[in-house]
């Protein structure tokens, strides 16, 4: 498996910015919590997504969670499961 083969699913999670990785502020948002996410378009991506490319365009300070996110992990298996539901439906 490879990311090359998916429509960036783990981009539709919430992700938090737990530090300080140079995310631009414009692109986060305080949660009803009061902590610190990445904005999300109303289709559930993250705004920092490059729609044409399925790239990241803040790659180099994407936030510690987007690093740490393994492919093949259960946590990718669990969203590309979930996103091929939701489009199947
Ligand atoms: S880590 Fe998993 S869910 Fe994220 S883009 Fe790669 S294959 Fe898709
Ligand atoms: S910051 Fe980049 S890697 Fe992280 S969810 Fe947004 S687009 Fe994906």
């Amino acid at each position: 498996m490879t990311c090359a083969t998916c429509v960036a699913a783990c981009c539709r999670l919430e992700v938090w910015c737990l530090t300080d990785t140079g995310v631009p502020p414009r692109l986060t948002v305080r949660d009803p919590r009061g902590g610190l996410v990445m904005r999300r378009l109303e289709d559930g991506w993250c705004i920092a997504l490059d729609r044409d490319s399925l790239l990241c365009r803040i790659y180099d300070r994407r936030p510690l969670v987007c690093r740490e996110l393994v492919v093949g992990s259960p946590e990718c298996l669990a969203e590309r499961e979930s996103l091929r539901a939701v489009t199947a439906g």
